[in-house]
């Protein structure tokens, strides 16, 4: 029996892991699911899975049905044994969950790919010293873990992140100013949470995942590379230096890389499609272009520089103009200014405690809500 903890169990992620849990009712021992609004939708699959604590994390909510804050959700984190946490809040929020569990000697399932943006050596430190291991949700790099397990990664050339090119891989760049919320919102092969769709049309989210690949595989920017490949069938790839490939396949869906997570070593039997290969026509290939898509090259030149106050200016400064994109707030073109001029003259260091951490964020999401006030 596996004793879990969600943080996030009422997102994307987390309902299809709470699915996959309910199926997997024998393996699985449900210690915390959080969710941070939906209070409803928390009691509802709490009951579903019995898990033993619930909490919503936003310190706006007044109630005694579940516990509340992110204060509680780190006493039970503090007080209970636990096996496993599916890290899948979404944002810089999740860091201190997630940090305080590694700590504490915990494995984490990592969905929450903006906390390893932002802390990943820190988190790789504390993961190590405590005994703990991150395993990757994202598919992307669910696909590297798979496709590296058994290998001397001393013979590691390439990690090459595979991407879906979004909404808007074939629409005019001169239009992007009039992308709508709407349009930005309907990803062609994934269902997802609304901030990571929309990092997923800029690219962003591109950008992002080679950051977390950084961290998570130890790799410098010269051996990481992003290749658009719209089917999503492949999911990432691996090459060594005896010019031999190695990449992870699957329909593209979610719970493969979320049961992969909280079950490995073991897998799971799942009931999905399976790849049809006389259906799949053809699989295609293409170059991201940094002039369609300026996010991922913002990331690409940040893994240049390599210090993590850059990252947490990257991240801070996206989540601050995605949300004011979603809000109707500034265009969609805007985003990679706003996220670009926040790192220019951004103090460039690497930043190791946590409290300085947080404080870095605060830093740049003040600096990129200034320079957002300035262009509306
Ligand atoms: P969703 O927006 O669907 O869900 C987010 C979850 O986090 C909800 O449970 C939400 O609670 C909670 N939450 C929101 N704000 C906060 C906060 N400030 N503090 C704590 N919890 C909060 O997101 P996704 O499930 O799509 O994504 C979650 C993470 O997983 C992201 O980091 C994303 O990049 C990553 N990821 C997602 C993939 C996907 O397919 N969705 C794929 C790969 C990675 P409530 O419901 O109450 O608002
Ligand atoms: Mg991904």
């Amino acid at each position: 029996m596996r004793k879990i903890g969600i943080i996030g169990a009422t997102g994307s992620i987390g309902s299809q892991a709470i699915d996959i849990i309910e199926q997997e009712k024998d393996d699985f021992q449900v210690i915390f699911l959080t969710a941070h609004n939906q209070l409803d939708k928390l009691i509802k699959i709490g009951k579903k899975v019995n898990a033993k604590h619930l909490v919503l994390t936003s310190e706006r909510h007044h109630t005694d049905k579940v516990l509340t804050g992110i204060d509680e959700l780190l006493k039970v984190i503090e007080n209970e044994e636990i096996d496993i946490i599916l890290s899948a809040a979404v944002g810089f929020s999740g860091l201190i969950p997630t940090y305080c569990a590694l700590k504490k000697g915990i494995d984490i399932a990592l969905a929450n790919k903006e906390s390893m943006v932002a802390a990943g050596r820190l988190l790789n430190e504390t993961a190590k010293k405590n005994d703990a291991k991150i395993i990757p949700v994202d598919s992307e790099h669910s696909a590297v873990y798979q496709c590296l397990l058994g290998h001397d990664t001393s013979y590691l050339e390439k990690i090459i992140l595979t991407a879906s090119g979004g909404p808007f891989r074939n629409r005019p760049i001169d239009s992007f100013e009039f992308i709508s919320v709407e349009e930005a919102l309907n990803h062609p092969n994934w269902s997802m949470g609304r901030k990571i769709t929309v990092d997923s049309a800029t690219m962003m989210n591109k950008g992002l995942e080679l950051i977390e690949a950084r961290f998570l595989f130890n790799v410098g920017h010269d051996k990481l590379d992003v290749v658009i490949h719209p089917e999503s069938i492949i999911h990432s790839i691996v090459a060594f230096c005896d010019g031999s490939y190695l990449a992870q396949m699957g329909v593209p869906d979610m719970k493969i890389p979320i049961s992969y997570a909280i079950s490995y070593p073991e897998r799971v039997k799942l009931d999905i499609p399976r790849l049809n290969f006389f259906e799949l026509k053809k699989l295609t290939f293409i170059k991201p272009d940094f002039e369609r898509y300026p996010c991922l090259r913002i990331a690409m030149e940040a893994l240049k520089i390599d210090k993590n106050s850059i990252y947490i200016a990257l991240n801070a400064a996206n989540e601050v103009a995605v949300d004011a994109f979603l809000k109707e707030v500034i265009k969609f073109n805007e985003i990679p200014m706003i996220i670009e001029r926040t790192i220019e003259d951004f103090p460039v260091e690497d930043v190791m405690d946590i409290e300085e951490i947080v404080k870095m964020d605060k830093l740049a999401r003040e600096k990129s809500r200034k320079l957002m006030s300035n262009i509306i």
